[in-house]
Order: structure tokens, then C-alpha cells, then sequence
């Protein structure tokens, strides 16, 4: 009797705790059947956009961290990326940007076009800067300014020059001064035309993926690692903004961090150890980030792997707007792949993109008002799906976009939208193999080629835009 009372009082103490995790933190499944997807409303002067990066669209950037990574082979000979086949030429936007400026303005009507400008082409070795490459981005900034199309720029998206690789990038905290140097530059020559900067690229899979799970350059296993670089890229940014800021023109511009949001959760909703896992999870990777801008204190805490605790009282508020990269949930159990190919968990009757992760909308309504809470704008400035069928697109639109503007019905301060991806690119270890493209590319030909999908963003920029 006594030990059925005490095994009585367990299970009633597990589903309290279990029911109140629940109701805290609720997973929505709409019923998109009984959803009107045209039921939209977004202000005139919202930005609709798309966004790329440079090493993955840009081809014959052979100077930095990825070119090397992908030529190499892990510790098994597996090669780093997708079938071993590296970056190479891309999809030549170097070349033929523009002609892809003309495909954003008349086919997919766009107003602002997110790019990255390619660290190691411009500054090839410790300061000394390129001035073809700079020229370069003059002319690409220009012609979108001609084509009534605004350039937001992204300093740093993934890739480091190798000179700042080998001297332990953002893993050393002395080495933030180079990055800022660099970003200084960069506002100097385009400061007066470019009015939407976005720091840093997803500091979170940026450090996960190179310094956690090993599948980034440089390959790194190591959690307490990654805290640091994490730390440092969040350090990085304060100095950019501040860097910025006290220029001349500084406060003419808008400086934002991008911030990927996946949110963790437990795939069984009673398992009490998945949601351990989540919340930690969550903490480590979104509440880190979201804690320093709200509250000045960059907290990780992975228990036996990683702890870094730090006070930043000046980070506080420290961005004019966050830039939201959002594409699913990640639906987390025990004993998870940490190694590539990863097997998502899924709930039933949810439907898979290309990559492993499931078409969830909600997700993003959620991660919206989850950034929200900062108190800042908000520019989503990724949101997309790789869909090489291009049977799935029209539907992640229109789906992710009807949680967007009810997020914004609702109070969310959501300015602008960038699809991800302009064009099909080259998906980091994932190669050739998925294709985000609203534009098509035929990888022989380079053949551009708008894809049927794509018809129902353009739709929807048309039916809310002043320009279009
Ligand atoms: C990155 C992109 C990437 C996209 C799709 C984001 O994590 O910023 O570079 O291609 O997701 O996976």
C-alpha cells in the first residue's frame, strides 16, 4: 500500500508537470482546411524582397573557409559536402547579376534584394582591399537602385577569408577587430546607397554546425567551443552597430542582426525527457541571443558540455531591427542523429520539404511574436523552401505568408519579407542537391528559368504593393 501510494503521488507529480509544460508551451497545428489563404492584409509600403549569398550564388570565390573545406574529406573519407562536388562557378551571379536584377524587377516585381558582399574577394589578405571587388558591389548596388529595387546588404554570411580562418576567426575574441575593420570599410564605400545592413548571417547555425555538430568549417566538436564563437559573433555585432553608428551617415540606416529561429519541440508531448531536451535546447540556442539584446546577458548552459555566462549591459536594445531566418520546428526525441544524413521526426500527415524538416507554418507565426518580444522591427530576411518538384512551393507561400500577416494582425511590427532563394544555389554540405530557387537554374547551361511555384509569391507582391 505504501509504495502504490508513493508510485501514486509520482505519476500524478509527472502529469501535472507534464500538463503545465503543455499549456506553457503549446506546439499549434492549425487546420489549414478550414484556413482561406487569400484572408492576407499587409501594409502598402511593406518591402517584399529575396535574398541570397555570395558564395553560394556568386561561383569562383576560392579564398575562403568553404573552398577549402570542400575539397576535403572527413576523418571516415566522406567528402564534406554532397557528392564531394564544391561550390565551383555556382550560378555565376558575379557575371551575370544583371541579368538577375532584370528577373527581379520585371518577372518577380521585387523592391529590395538582400545580398551578402564576400569578405575574402574584397579583403584578400589582412588589409588589403580589392578594388575591382569593391567596384563590383558599387555596380550591383546601382543597377538595383536603377531597377527601383533596395540593396540590403549582409557583411558576413558563413564564409571567412582564409586568412581570418587561420588565425581562428570568431573563436578569438582579439579577432573581432578585424571584422569590424572590415565592416567599417564596407559602410564607408556603400553607407550613402544601401540603407538596410544586417550584420551577422544565423550566428546559431554558423557556430552549431561548424564548431558543435562538425559538419561546418572547421569541423569542430565541441560545445564549449561554440559557446564561444557564439559569444564572440554577439560581441562581433554590438561593435559593428556601434562602429556604424558613429559614422557619418551612421544614423541614416538601419543595422540588424539575422537571427535563424528554430523552435525545439519534444516529439512525444508526455515524454518527460524530450522536453528536457527542448528546453534546454531552446535556451541554448534561442534564448542566448534573444536573452542579450532584452536583458544585456549571454547565457549558455548545456549540462556536462558547455557553460558560459556573461553580462553585456551595453547590448541591451542594440539593433534597429532583427532580421528573422525562419524555415520549420525541430521535433526532438532522444538519441537523435548528430551526424548527416539527418532523420527529422515528423507528425503525421505533415508534409516534408527537400530538406529534413517539415512544412510548418505555425512555426513561423510563433517565431515572430517569440522575436517580437524584443520591442524591435522585425525583416524577415529568409523564409523558403528547397523543392526540386516545385510541388510544395506555392503552397509554403501562401501558408507561411497567411501566418505572417496574422502575426501582424495580431501587433507583430513586421516591415518586409525576403523569399530564400532568388535562385537555386549552392546549399553549403547539402551541394547542388536542393533547390531553393523562385528562379530556376539549369547548373550546365546556367539557364535562368522562373519557377511555376514561384507565381503565388509574385501574386501576392502585386496585390499588396504600391510599385508593382
Ligand atoms: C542560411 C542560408 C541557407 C538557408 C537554407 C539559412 O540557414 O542563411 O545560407 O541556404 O538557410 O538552408
Amino acid at each position: 500500500m505504501f509504495w502504490f501510494l508513493i508510485l501514486a503521488g509520482l505519476l500524478v507529480l509527472y502529469v501535472g508537470v507534464i500538463l503545465r509544460l503543455q499549456s506553457r508551451y503549446p506546439e499549434p497545428n492549425w487546420d489549414w482546411d478550414q484556413i482561406d489563404l487569400d484572408d492576407l492584409n499587409f501594409p502598402p509600403d511593406f518591402l517584399w524582397g529575396s535574398a541570397t549569398a555570395a558564395h553560394q550564388v556568386e561561383g569562383g570565390n576560392d579564398n575562403n573557409n568553404w573552398s577549402r573545406w570542400e575539397k576535403q574529406v572527413d576523418a571516415k573519407g566522406c567528402p564534406r559536402v554532397h557528392e564531394g562536388v564544391p561550390c565551383g562557378r555556382a550560378v555565376e551571379h558575379w557575371e551575370r547579376y544583371p541579368e538577375d536584377i532584370a528577373l527581379m524587377r520585371d518577372t518577380l516585381h521585387l523592391q529590395s534584394y538582400r545580398f551578402s558582399v564576400e569578405w575574402s574577394r574584397i579583403e584578400p589578405s589582412p588589409g588589403v582591399y580589392d578594388e575591382v571587388a569593391i567596384a563590383h558591389y558599387h555596380d550591383v548596388i546601382d543597377r538595383l537602385i536603377a531597377a527601383g529595387i533596395a540593396p540590403m546588404v549582409t557583411l558576413h554570411h558563413f564564409t571567412n577569408p582564409l586568412w581570418f580562418e587561420d588565425i581562428g576567426a570568431f573563436e578569438k575574441e582579439e579577432n573581432l577587430k578585424h571584422f569590424v575593420r572590415f565592416a567599417t570599410r564596407m559602410f564607408q564605400e556603400y553607407g550613402d546607397k544601401v540603407p538596410r545592413w544586417c550584420t551577422i548571417n544565423e550566428s546559431g547555425p554558423y557556430s552549431v554546425m561548424g564548431y558543435g555538430l562538425g559538419v561546418f568549417p572547421p569541423g569542430v566538436k565541441n560545445y564549449q567551443r561554440m559557446a564561444h564563437v557564439l559569444h564572440h559573433l554577439m560581441l562581433a555585432h554590438v561593435q559593428v552597430y556601434d562602429a556604424i553608428k558613429a559614422m557619418p551617415g551612421g544614423d541614416q540606416v538601419e543595422v540588424g542582426l539575422v537571427k535563424n529561429i528554430f523552435q525545439f519541440d519534444p516529439y512525444r508531448r508526455w515524454n518527460l525527457l524530450h522536453w528536457i531536451l527542448c528546453r534546454n535546447m531552446e535556451s541554448a540556442y534561442n534564448e542566448s541571443i534573444l536573452g542579450f539584446f532584452r536583458d544585456g546577458v549571454f547565457r549558455i548552459v548545456i549540462p556536462t558540455k558547455a557553460r558560459l555566462v556573461s553580462e553585456h549591459p551595453e547590448a541591451v536594445g542594440k539593433a534597429d531591427f532583427m532580421g528573422l531566418n525562419y524555415y520549420s520546428n525541430l521535433l526532438i526525441s532522444a538519441f537523435m542523429k548528430k551526424e548527416p544524413p539527418f532523420e527529422p521526426n515528423m507528425r503525421t500527415g505533415q508534409v516534408a520539404t527537400d530538406m529534413p524538416y517539415a512544412i510548418y507554418a505555425e512555426g513561423f507565426y510563433r517565431a515572430i511574436q517569440q522575436l517580437s518580444t524584443l520591442g524591435k522591427p522585425i525583416i524577415v530576411t529568409e523564409n523558403g523552401i528547397a523543392d526540386d518538384r516545385d510541388d510544395r512551393r506555392a503552397i509554403w507561400i501562401r501558408r507561411y505568408l497567411y501566418a505572417m500577416s496574422k502575426a501582424m494582425e495580431e501587433g507583430c511590427d513586421v516591415r518586409g519579407y525576403h523569399y530564400w532563394s532568388l535562385l537555386d544555389n549552392f546549399e553549403w554540405a547539402e551541394g547542388y542537391q536542393m533547390r531553393f530557387g523562385l528562379i530556376g537554374v539549369d547548373y550546365e547551361t546556367q539557364e535562368r528559368q522562373p519557377r511555376e511555384g514561384s507565381k503565388a509569391y509574385v501574386d501576392i507582391i502585386q496585390r499588396f504593393s504600391e510599385h508593382a
